[in-house]
C-alpha cells in the first residue's frame, strides 16, 4: 500500500499519510506528498485539500533509518516550499504530535486545526540541530518572534491549546476528521495567498533587544550549548526581508551542526535513554500489574518516591516508626506538593487529589494486598533486614520486595526474606519526585518477570529506568566514587578545591565535585567509608573530607566545609588550605598548578575506567546505560554524550 494517497470527497482532496508505526518522513512519505500535492492542483474538481495522518499520530520527524545515509530526494525543504506553492488551501489536520519536520509541513499548509490533546513543537535543539526546512522561519511570521523563540529555543512542544492562543493553529477540533473536512469547507473559494508564511515580519512587532535578551538567557541556562544559539540567529535572519536569504540561513545552521559533536553527542544519549531496556533477560511482555504500593520510611526519599505513584493515581501506604513520623511523611508529601503548585508544574486541585492518595500508617498489616512495597528507611544493613523479613510475614508472597539502598549488598537483603526471587532494588535518585533517573537492580535472584514489572512501571511514571548488578554503589555511585576519588588526589596537588571545581563547571558539569559535596554533605560519604572493609578506600583522597567532618565542617548545614558561607558569601578558608597542603606534603606530593584540560582529562578518565570495570563485571550491560545515569543522576553534560561517550576521545 502506498505511504501517501488521496481521496476526493466531493471539492475535498483528502491527503492521508499512512506509515506505520509513527508516519516517519521517510523519503517514500516525501515523494507522496508531492504527488498528492499535485494530483490535488491538477483536478479541477478539487477546491480544497485536507492532509491528515493515520494511527497514532502526526508526522513528527525524520526517518531514523534515513539517518547519516545519502539523502534522497525529494528533500523536506523543497517538499515544504512546494505545499506552500500550492494555489488551493490546505489544511493540516493534527493529531498526537506535530514535531520537527512535521510541524515544518503543516507550516507549509495555509491552515492548521488540531485535536486537544495534540502538542506542536519545534524539537531540534534538543539534538543539537536547527529545523532545517523552514521552522524558525514561517513559525515567527505565524505567532511573532517570542513566543517562536521561546518554541524553538526550549524545544518543548506545546498543547493545542497553547497552541490556539498563540496562533499556531486555527482552531481545535473534536472528531478531528469531519471537523477538519468541515472548517475545509469553509475554505472553498477563498484565496489562500494572504496566510502564506513566506511574507515579511514588520520590525515593530517585536523588541528590538530580543534576540539579545534570548542570547543572555542561552549564556546563563544553556551554557555551553551551540544549539540554543543557532536558533535565535536562524529566528533572527527570518525577521529580515528577505524569505529566501533567511530560509538560506537556517539552511547553512542546520547543515553546519548536524555535524557538529555536540549534536552526535546529544543523539547519542537521546538513543541511549531510548534502549536502557535492550538487556539481555528483560522482556517487558512478561511484566505483571501493580494496583497499589507502599514506602517504608517517609524521610527525603520516601516522600518523594511516595507522591511520584500517587501522581499517577497508585494507591501508597506510607510506613513509618511512629505516629508523629508518619504525620511528619504526609507533611513531606504535603510541602513537595506545594512547591510544585508554586512553580506552576499543578494546580492546587491536582495536588489535592494525589495527597489524597497517600495513607500514612505504622501497621504493616495494611501491606497484605500491597503489590509493590519500596524501602526507604536508613542505610542500615541490620535495619533493613528487619524491615524485609517483617515485610516477608506481611505482604502477599506474590508481591514485590525492593529497597532504594544506594551502596548496600541487596543479595544480602533478600536473604532475610522467603522470597529472594521476588526482590530488588529500586533506586530513585534526588529529589525522586524530579529527578527522572532510576536504577533498577537485579540481584542474584530477582526474577525477570519482576525485573520486567519494574521496569514497566517506571516507563508509566515516565521515569528513565536502567538496569544494573548488585556491586557497591550499584552503576551511578560507583562511577561518582571513582571521579570523587580523582578530584580528591588533584586536589591534593593543586593545594585547593577550586581550581578543581572550576575546571569541571568549564567542562559543562552541573556544579564542581567539593562544592556538590558541600551541599549534600561530606558525612554522608564520610559514614559509608567508615562501613566499608579496610582497603576498599584509597589511602590518600579522601583524608581531606574525613578531617573536615572531624572538625564539624560538614558542608553547607554547618556554614563550612571545603568552603565556609557567610551570609551570600562562598569563601576558601586558610584552616582548609593548610589542612589539604599538610596532608599533601606528608605524602609527597609536590604541589603543582594543573590546566582546565588535565583536570578535566584525569576525572573523565577515572570515570571511563571505572565504567569499563562495571561492564567487564556484567553490573552495567552496555556503556550507553553508563552514560543515561550519569548524564541524568549526576550533571555530566549533556551534550558531552556521557563518560562512556566522552572518556573515548580522552582515553584514545
Ligand atoms: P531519611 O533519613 O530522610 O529518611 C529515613 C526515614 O526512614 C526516616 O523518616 C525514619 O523515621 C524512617 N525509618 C527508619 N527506620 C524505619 C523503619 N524500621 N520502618 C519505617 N521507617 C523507618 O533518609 P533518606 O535520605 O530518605 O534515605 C532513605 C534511603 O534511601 C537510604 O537507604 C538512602 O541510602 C537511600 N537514598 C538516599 C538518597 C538521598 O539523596 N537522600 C538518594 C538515593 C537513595
Amino acid at each position: 500500500m502506498s505511504a501517501v494517497t488521496v481521496t476526493r470527497v466531493g471539492q475535498v482532496g483528502v491527503i492521508r499519510v499512512d506509515a506505520p508505526p509513527v508516519n516517519a518522513i521517510s523519503q517514500a512519505v516525501r515523494q507522496g506528498l508531492w504527488d498528492a500535492v499535485e494530483a490535488i492542483v491538477a483536478d479541477p474538481r478539487v477546491a480544497v485539500g485536507v492532509l491528515i495522518c493515520a494511527g497514532r499520530t502526526f508526522m513528527a520527524g525524520a526517518d531514523a533509518s534515513e539517518l547519516g545515509k545519502p539523502p534522497v530526494p525529494p528533500h523536506l525543504n523543497d517538499l515544504v516550499l512546494f505545499i506552500e506553492s500550492c494555489p488551493k488551501p490546505v489544511v493540516a489536520a493534527i493529531h498526537g504530535q506535530a514535531l520537527g519536520g512535521g510541524l515544518e509541513i503543516a507550516l507549509a499548509c495555509s491552515h492548521r486545526v488540531a485535536v486537544s490533546n495534540a502538542r506542536l513543537g519545534l524539537p531540534e535543539v534538543n539534538l543539537g540541530f536547527v529545523p532545517g526546512a523552514g521552522g524558525t522561519q514561517r513559525l515567527p511570521r505565524l505567532i511573532g518572534v517570542e513566543p517562536a523563540l521561546e518554541m524553538a529555543v526550549e524545544g518543548q512542544p506545546v498543547a493545542a491549546q497553547n497552541a490556539l492562543e498563540t496562533g499556531l493553529i486555527n482552531a481545535i477540533t473534536e472528531d478531528l476528521e469531519p471537523d477538519a473536512m468541515a472548517f475545509a469547507a469553509t475554505l472553498i473559494g477563498v484565496d489562500p495567498t494572504p496566510v502564506k508564511l513566506n511574507r515579511p515580519i514588520a520590525a515593530e512587532s517585536f523588541e528590538a533587544d530580543v534576540f539579545d535578551r534570548w542570547r543572555a538567557m542561552c549564556g546563563r541556562r544553556k551554557r555551553g550549548l551551540d544549539a540554543p544559539l543557532a536558533v535565535i540567529d536562524a529566528v533572527q535572519a527570518a525577521a529580515g526581508p528577505d524569505f529566501q536569504a533567511g530560509l538560506d540561513t537556517e539552511r547553512a545552521l542546520s547543515l553546519r551542526l548536524r555535524k557538529s559533536p555536540q549534536s552526535t553527542a546529544l543523539r547519542h544519549i537521546f538513543f541511549a535513554e531510548r534502549a536502557t531496556y535492550k538487556v539481555d533477560g528483560l522482556d517487558l511482555s512478561q511484566a505483571g500489574d501493580l494496583s497499589s504500593v507502599a514506602v517504608i520510611g517517609a524521610g527525603t526519599m520516601g516522600a518523594g518516591i511516595a507522591q511520584v505513584f500517587a501522581a499517577q493515581d497508585i494507591p501508597v501506604t506510607l510506613v513509618e516508626i511512629s505516629e508523629e513520623a508518619a504525620q511528619a511523611g504526609l507533611e513531606r508529601v504535603r510541602d513537595n506538593l506545594e512547591q510544585a503548585v508554586k512553580r506552576g508544574k499543578l494546580d492546587a486541585a491536582q495536588a489535592e487529589t494525589i495527597l489524597a492518595q497517600v495513607t500514612p500508617t505504622t501497621d504493616y498489616q495494611a501491606l497484605a494486598s500491597t503489590d509493590l512495597v519500596i524501602e526507604a528507611a536508613v542505610e542500615d544493613m541490620a535495619i533493613k533486614k528487619q524491615i524485609f523479613a517483617r515485610l516477608d510475614r506481611a505482604c502477599h508472597p506474590d508481591a514485590i520486595l525492593a529497597t532504594n539502598t544506594s551502596y548496600l549488598d541487596i543479595n544480602e537483603i533478600a536473604t532475610a526474606t522467603s522470597r529472594p526471587d521476588r526482590v530488588a532494588g529500586l533506586h530513585f535518585f534526588s529529589p525522586a519526585q524530579i529527578m527522572k533517573l532510576v536504577e533498577i537492580i537485579r540481584t542474584d535472584s530477582t526474577n525477570p518477570a519482576v525485573t520486567a514489572t519494574l521496569a514497566a512501571v517506571l516507563k508509566k511514571l515516565g521515569k528513565v529506568g536502567v538496569i544494573a548488578g548488585v556491586c557497591h554503589g550499584f552503576i551511578g555511585n560507583r562511577m561518582y566514587q571513582a571521579y570523587q576519588r580523582e578530584a580528591g588526589l588533584l586536589m591534593l596537588e593543586c593545594g585547593s578545591p577550586e581550581p578543581v571545581d572550576a575546571a569541571l563547571r568549564q567542562f559543562g558539569m552541573a556544579i564542581g565535585p567539593f562544592e556538590v559535596l558541600d551541599l549534600s554533605g561530606i558525612d554522608i560519604g564520610y559514614l559509608m567509608r567508615k562501613a566499608l572493609p579496610d582497603g576498599a578506600v584509597h589511602p590518600l583522597a579522601f583524608q581531606v573530607h574525613d578531617r573536615l567532618v572531624e572538625m564539624d565542617r560538614k558542608g553547607r548545614k554547618t556554614q563550612a566545609g571545603f568552603y565556609s558561607y557567610g551570609a551570600g558569601s562562598i569563601n576558601l578558608d586558610d584552616t582548609v588550605l593548610t589542612l589539604i597542603r599538610d596532608i599533601a606534603k606528608k605524602a609527597r606530593i609536590a604541589h603543582r598548578g594543573l590546566s582546565v584540560q588535565e583536570i578535566t582529562d584525569r576525572c573523565i578518565r577515572a570515570l571511563h575506567d571505572e565504567g569499563k570495570a562495571i561492564l567487564s563485571e556484567g553490573v552495567a550491560a552496555k556503556p550507553g546505560d553508563i552514560d543515561v545515569v550519569f548524564v541524568n543522576g549526576y550533571g555530566f553534560p549533556r551534550h558531552r554524550g556521557g563518560p562512556m561517550y566522552h572518556g573515548k576521545n580522552v582515553v584514545g
